[in-house]
């Protein structure tokens, strides 16, 4: 580099869970430019559209006055936010926090957080809210995301930790990709399945969607199964493995429990009753069946498609079960791997930042584990009673039993399912805090206080991408304006409420992330993720590395369970006798489409950051409803007519699209587009809120993940 680019700094980006590493250059004011970095194992020096237009987006949200840069507050709900000082902000809400916790008890406060969020972020709001507060009413935008592919591990492997790596691409005979639009989601992962077919031909791809994307196009074999129905179809390949001797019944017998059961379970599972109801051919079930149980070394990528649903939970597990009856886990090339959206679902989970966790997986429910993180915080006690989730926690506000509600780095006024609850519930509380790096999205209209948050390229800490790597982030520009690490907002606010709270020593000494690290790293001790023979020396001059990373190790561990040993109570993997249920909301004769909702190639979520780069826009310039060509006859709709899509919870009026990869019946729309460019009405008679004014708040009984993936819905001429 010139002049222009005499600074570098080594993060990753900030848009998916493969954790691709860069390079940012800057000139010490902003950044000039960003490439990948040649030697971090997740992406060997490539990058996707999204993460090589990075410093686009940095740049396009200062220039466009994007981001938030000061605090702010509201006078009266009605009124615009006014600038005010840090110090007058914070004393603000510590001031209410204290009156409110003492008035109504720890439980009428609730934080809503976000996979965004560096690990030293989380870990300080989790222990503000358990910690400091005593509630669990913490939450994060992951539960939308990845709450079940934590209870599916947990229930059959005793622990929330993916077994294979990105390396098992490379060796393995079979891919069985499921719910996951790799190809858009995961581009640099899937780049390396493309290499991996180059270099052996004999390696399969199987994919399992209800659409026919861009991954399932190149895929050897497609099943375009109905949405719901992937219980049906694990069991099914797993009734064939049985009935053709394809199980291996030497490592069931040695290293699992709870076969037998299951057994029973999937004798119903016979081809015929699973083809019908998974809509596909007895012969292309069987194939897949065959073809995973005689592999070698089957690996399965899977994303939103089993999570987001009222049985993602179940879905995770019947899919696991396949992996443990056939012994395609704990070996190269094999295993269940569920792919996390954001760049730091893991890191969350890693500290316990959910309303079910604690601190380096352990459990709320258990009361040694709730004893050990209360010694390692010095505090008496961390509350037992699990805190609401996601869906739960906006009820409670809107119920008025939560009174305030502090939001960080997320946009539920978009995100959420069934907009309505959520919009009604952020009028309803008392004091909505938003901690943003950007003043445009949906949720900053209903905040109170705005507290301005850095944002990639500004923040250093660490992240933990899907194969459990960790990598240490470097800031390669100063804060702008006011703006504050979310970690500093976190402990700044903790220690004013200290003293307000009359507590003598912080909870919240730390001047660095290092500090909060490092505190981190000791809770991991003797547990499944163990870090403690890392540290930010280490990944600085080793670069990244995978846990577990104990003491005496000299590197992590690629690949998980090798030895046959699961770290549950007999130290054997527990089968789930894992029952079909269809989705929550089935189609009828009034609401007679499946909608199906995901990501495009070149936004990310919400498009704070990404809608403010032109050339992101070419791939899918405007939202859409995608429908079969057979749909689009038979109503008379030609290529960009508007339609009226309606659930049972609001409507939208969209341009309706042809599509090839849709069967009749289904209809598919983005995620990322909200009110400001779709228009129509809610049932509440308030605005759209894009494709969530559509999608139902039910959720799964175990992760309590709501069901984004499907609603049914009607669709006619505007
Ligand atoms: Fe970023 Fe994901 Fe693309 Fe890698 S694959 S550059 S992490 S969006």
């Amino acid at each position: 580099g010139g002049a222009q680019d005499r600074f570098e700094a080594k993060a990753t980006c900030c848009y998916c869970g493969v954790g691709c590493g860069i390079i940012v250059q800057s000139d010490g004011a902003k950044v000039t430019g960003v490439r990948g970095d040649p030697d971090h194992p997740a992406n060997f020096g490539r990058l996707c559209t999204k993460g090589s237009t990075l410093h686009l987006s940095a740049e396009a949200g200062l220039q466009q006055q994007a981001r938030a840069l000061f605090p702010a507050l509201r006078s009266a709900r009605n009124a615009p936010l006014e600038r005010a000082s840090w110090d007058d902000t914070l004393d603000l809400i510590a001031k209410k926090f204290a009156d409110t916790i003492r008035l109504h008890g720890p439980d009428s406060v609730g934080f809503y957080v976000s996979g965004q969020l560096l690990t030293e972020d989380y870990y300080v709001f989790n222990k503000l809210a358990k910690g400091l507060i005593g509630t669990n009413n913490i939450d994060t935008n992951s539960r939308l995301c990845m709450s079940s592919a934590v209870a599916g591990y947990k229930q059959t492997l005793g622990a929330d930790a993916p077994p294979a790596c990105y390396e098992d691409i490379d060796h393995a005979e079979l891919i069985f990709i499921v719910g996951s639009n790799t190809a858009y989601a995961h581009p640099i992962l899937y780049r390396r399945i493309e290499d991996a077919r180059k270099n052996n031909p004999n390696l399969k791809v199987v994919v399992v969607d209800p659409r026919r994307t861009d991954t399932a196009r190149e895929a050897d074999l497609f099943l375009a199964i109905l949405p719901g129905s992937d219980v049906a179809l694990f069991n099914g390949m797993l009734h064939i493995c049985l009935w053709e001797d394809l199980i291996d019944s030497a490592y069931i017998e040695a290293h699992t429990e709870g076969f037998a059961e299951l057994k029973q379970t999937v004798r119903e599972y016979t081809p015929k009753y699973v083809a019908d109801i998974c809509g596909i051919s007895e012969a292309d079930l069987i194939q897949a069946a065959r073809w995973f149980g005689q592999a070698k070394s089957a690996l399965s990528l899977y994303c939103q498609g089993l999570n987001q649903s009222s049985s993602g939970t179940a879905k995770n597990a019947a899919l696991i079960n396949l992996h443990l009856a056939t012994h395609q886990i704990g070996k190269p090339g094999a295993g269940p791997f569920s792919l996390t959206g954001q760049p730091n679902a893991m890191g969350g989970r890693e500290v316990g930042g959910m309303a079910n966790l604690l601190s380096a997986h352990r459990d709320l429910a258990n009361p040694e584990h709730r004893a050990e993180v209360a010694a390692l915080w010095g505090v008496d006690q961390v509350p037992s009673t699990s805190g609401k989730t996601a869906v739960e926690l906006f009820d409670a506000v809107r119920a008025g039993d939560i009174k305030i509600l502090w939001i960080a780095c997320t946009n539920p006024a978009q995100s959420m399912p069934d907009q309505r609850l959520v919009r009604e519930a952020l009028k309803k509380a008392e004091l909505v805090i938003v901690q943003e790096a950007y003043q445009t999205t949906a949720t900053v209209a209903y905040a109170d206080v705005l507290l301005p948050a850095t944002s990639w390229s500004e923040k250093e800490g660490t992240v933990t991408n899907s194969e459990r790597r960790i990598t240490r982030i470097q800031a390669a520009l100063p804060k702008p304006g006011a703006t504050r690490h979310d970690w500093e907002i976190v402990c700044d606010f903790a220690r004013k409420l200290e003293a307000r709270l009359g507590k003598e020593h912080s909870l919240f000494p730390y001047r660095s992330s290092e500090a909060i690290w490092n505190e981190h790293r000791e809770s991991t001790r003797g547990r499944d993720l163990d870090i403690t023979g890392l540290s930010f020396a280490i990944l600085e001059q080793q670069g990244p590395q995978q846990w577990p990373f104990p003491t005496g190790a000299s590197s992590g561990k690629q690949r998980l369970y090798e030895d046959g040993i699961f770290p549950t109570a007999s130290g054997r993997a527990r089968f789930v006798n894992t029952v079909y249920r269809p989705v929550a909301e089935p189609v009828d004769a009034r609401y007679p489409f499946h909608l199906n909702t995901g990501r495009l190639r070149d936004q990310w979520h919400g498009m704070s950051r990404t809608g403010t780069v032109a050339q992101l826009f070419a791939h899918a310039p405007e939202p859409a409803v995608v429908l079969s060509s057979t749909d689009m006859t038979r109503r008379l709709l030609k290529n960009g007519d508007l339609v009226h899509v309606t659930s049972r919870r609001g409507s939208q009026i969209l341009p309706a699209l042809s599509g090839d990869d849709m069967r009749a019946g289904q209809a598919f729309v983005a995620m990322h587009w909200g009110e400001e460019y779709v228009s129509g009405r809610g049932h509440d008679g308030h605005g759209s809120y894009g494709v969530n004014a559509l999608t139902l708040p039910v959720f799964d009984p175990s992760s309590k993940q709501p069901e984004l993936k499907h609603a049914a819905v009607k669709i006619l001429k505007a």
